[in-house]
């Protein structure tokens, strides 16, 4: 029996890793948290396409591009419903009927293998014609409440994707995230369209397994709750006005920590962390390329081609920063 903490991993690993070519595995684990959690222990393919239809019908209502490939009969059905053109019963018809086909198949796999817990039993075939959900599924669900974010990783991981490819598709640009003062963080397009996307913070958190960047103490990206998370910038914000010139609002340099490291009376504010914590942040970059993140190629592009590059890339702008600042802030805690 696996530990709860590897099943909770393994989950996170099957959101978040992997190069997606169509946003059904967010859907589909999405719908199986919710369904579970909701005391079912198997479901059905109409169980099944409720849930999941919704999940997708929502996102294409905001970003029509869910797929890499062209034309897809599932998502027209899920087009023509958001139209009004067929009805609730025929969409969970032709869900049930085309919207499973591959990504049952594919759901457990990461990096050409499965993760190492099974969160569901294919039993298209036999007379479930569903899934039967397991034990290591339904204990995840059981624990599934404010603090848990399994699920609101699930959506950022979903909302950083379609808006790669959306912006690709529109623009042939690479997407851009962007820290932006007072609203936090946008997506910043190369014709300077901004969008909110404070949904950002939940897919950040997952490559800092949940803990404050300097400290370790728990946060969550969660906004509004007791360890809610600040977006802190490596590399103070204050050296792009004494002349680094470099984009500092740049994923490559944010990192979530908690109040009291960013902002608490011995708190970091325009301080530069000591040298220690450069090779945790190259570390964090490295995890979010290797993880096909949608960022990876924004990353790649400022701070370098190899992961020798980008430590040298790294401690290059540790360098110049110390004309300025002390390189030797550390959290008190
Ligand atoms: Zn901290």
């Amino acid at each position: 029996m696996e530990s709860r903490a590897t099943a909770s991993e393994d989950f996170r690993s099957v959101v978040l890793r992997g190069a997606n070519v169509a946003s059904y595995k967010f859907a589909l684990a999405k719908s199986i948290l919710t369904l579970a959690e909701s005391g079912a222990t198997s479901a059905s393919l109409e169980d099944l396409a409720v849930p999941f239809s919704r999940e997708l019908c929502a996102h294409l209502a905001e970003v029509d591009t869910q797929s890499t490939s062209q034309g897809s009969r599932f998502l027209d059905a899920c087009r023509h419903f958001n139209a009004g053109v067929i009805s609730e019963d025929e969409l969970i018809t032709t869900t049930a009927l085309l919207g499973f086909n591959n990504v049952i198949d594919a759901f457990h796999v990461v990096d050409r293998a499965d993760v190492g817990t099974r969160f569901f039993v294919d039993e298209r075939t036999q007379t479930l014609r569903g899934v039967r959900f397991t034990e290591e599924l339904l204990e995840l669900a059981a624990e599934l409440d404010r603090n848990n974010l399994l699920l609101a990783e699930a959506e950022s991981r979903w909302r950083l994707v379609e808006s790669a490819w959306d912006e690709r598709r529109a623009t042939g640009a690479v997407l851009r995230v962007a820290y932006d003062r007072p609203s936090e963080m946008i997506v910043r397009g190369m014709l300077g369209h901004r969008r909110s996307i404070t949904w950002v913070r939940p897919g950040l958190s997952g490559y800092q397994a949940s803990r404050c960047f300097y400290c370790s103490a728990p946060i969550t990206p969660l906004l509004g709750l007791d360890h809610s998370a600040d977006v802190d910038h490596f590399f103070p914000h204050m050296l792009m006005a004494r002349g680094v010139l470099l984009d500092l609002d740049d994923v490559w340099n944010l990192v979530l920590a908690c109040s009291v490291c960013n902002r608490g009376s011995a708190g970091k504010f325009d301080r530069l962390a000591h040298g220690d914590f450069l090779e945790r942040l190259w570390d964090r970059n490295e995890r979010l390329i290797s993880s096909h993140h949608p960022l990876r190629e924004s990353i790649i592009a400022t701070t370098g081609r190899s992961p020798a590059a980008r430590l040298k890339f790294l401690r290059s702008v540790q360098t110049r920063a110390t004309d300025y600042a002390r390189a030797d802030w550390r959290p008190t805690q």
